[in-house]
């Protein structure tokens, strides 16, 4: 039994707060804190249970970080507000000695450039405080990295080729709207792509790869090739794959809006001058654009996400594919979330679980496929994640 500390009340900060309330075998002690006190107030009115607290703090600031900290004292915490804040949070677990998780890497404020090298450089500073920094443990990154492990370790002596498919085949009706955080999601996809192809990076300009995929139970989808975090923890990990993609698919009429958007310096992160002031219009166009927590009354359809994967076992060529559908009407009558939502929270608290139970033990810095997959693979279906394989069928992604 151990007291929980999640921060950020968004979309997935909902979910994750409910999906711990479900579980209070390891979570004893529940305490939901982020900028804005009403959006957490209003999660643990939602909810009803006694058991979650709701505190504000500004995860920029490290001294409310650790006041916050030290005054309820978590065993873990979570965090889920944007990648902006991930160094200060870690700053603060590590002066408090708490574990750490995460859903996103380190993004700073005024590049749109994830790496994991800063959060990776923590890892003695984590070991010799005795504690356990756990990384992208959402879908994906998160459940991609598990799923990979997995196929790894029962599937493959050696695996080559690695494409992650992320589909979203949902309709919630707005003319333009993104499921996490619009600013986080709009500087992903506008930066160039990347792959990863015999031992280096390969890069495209944004969108420039596409093709369609096919999608269990949803049909074909034309898929963009982007560059996303886990990939790289991916090579890294598992250094015989020789190369490694990640696809997405988007709208014909999303990616239209978003190109105007682009085109007149709405995504922009360099800051324009406005009636005297200086202001990021991305900053701005987040501000009047549907929040991702508010997406999932109403929405239709399905998401479709997994990893295929081609590689040798027993000397012989093997194929596998892993993946997961999640319904939005599903995921808004379970959690009243989005599918993206909830495919996010639901794996950060499993992960939380595997902390907390001890089934994942480390101290220093690691990413979900460093430790073994089988515990955290058998607790998705039974949080509303069911998963489905298929062995030695030809692969969608190279048809
Ligand atoms: P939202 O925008 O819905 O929520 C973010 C929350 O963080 C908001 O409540 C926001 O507060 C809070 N926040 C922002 N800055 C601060 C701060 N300085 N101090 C305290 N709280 C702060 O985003 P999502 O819930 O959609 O996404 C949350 C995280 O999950 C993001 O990092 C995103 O990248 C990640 N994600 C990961 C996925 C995966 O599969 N791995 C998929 C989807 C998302 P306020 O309301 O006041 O702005």
């Amino acid at each position: 039994m151990s007291k929980v500390l999640i921060i950020g009340a968004g979309g997935v900060g909902n979910v994750v707060t409910r999906k711990c309330v479900s579980n209070p075998e390891i979570f004893s002690e529940i305490m939901l804190a982020s900028r804005t006190l009403e959006k957490c107030e209003k999660i643990a009115t939602d909810i009803g249970s006694n058991r979650v607290k709701t505190a504000k703090v500004d995860a920029d600031n490290l001294g409310e970080l650790v006041f916050l900290i030290d005054k309820f004292n978590p065993k873990l915490v979570i965090n889920v507000a944007l990648p902006y804040q991930d160094l200060t949070i870690m700053e603060a677990c590590l002066k408090t000695k708490t574990h750490y998780l995460d859903t996103a890497n380190y993004e700073p404020k005024d590049e749109a450039k994830f790496e994991y090298k800063w959060q990776w450089a923590y890892h003695d500073k984590f070991k010799n405080a005795g504690i356990l920094a756990l990384l992208g443990c959402g879908f994906d990154p998160g459940v991609t990295g598990v799923f990979t492990a997995y196929a790894s370790k029962h599937y493959f002596d050696k695996m080559h080729y690695l494409d992650i498919v992320d589909c979203n085949a949902g309709d919630h009706g707005k003319f333009f709207a993104t499921n996490f955080n619009p600013e986080i999601n709009i500087r992903e996809i506008t930066q160039n792509g990347r792959y990863w192809e015999n031992g280096k990076w390969i890069e495209t300009k944004p969108m420039e790869i596409h093709k369609p995929i096919e999608y269990p139970g949803i049909g074909k989808k034309e898929s963009y090739l982007l560059y996303h975090e886990e990939l790289e923890s991916l090579v890294k990990n598992f250094p015989e794959i020789r190369r490694a993609r990640f696809w997405m698919t988007f709208g014909e009429s999303y990616l239209t809006a978003l190109n105007v958007l682009q085109e007149v310096g709405m995504t922009s992160i360099k800051p324009v001058k406005f009636k005297g002031i200086d202001i990021i219009p991305l900053e701005f166009l987040k501000s009047i654009l549907p929040e991702p927590s508010n997406l999932g009354e109403g929405y239709k359809g399905q998401t479709s996400i997994g990893c295929q994967i081609r590689g040798i076992k027993d000397g012989k060529e093997r194929t596998y594919y892993i993946w997961n559908n999640c319904e939005h009407e599903k995921a808004y009558n379970d959690s009243k979330a989005q599918a993206v939502s909830f495919t996010t929270g639901v794996p950060a608290m499993i992960g939380s679980m595997m902390i907390l139970s001890g089934k994942w033990n480390g101290k220093g810095v690691y990413n979900v496929e460093q430790f073994d997959p089988d515990p955290f693979m058998k607790e998705l279906p039974k949080y509303g994640l069911p998963w489905h394989e298929q062995i030695d069928q030809p692969l969608p992604v190279e048809k």
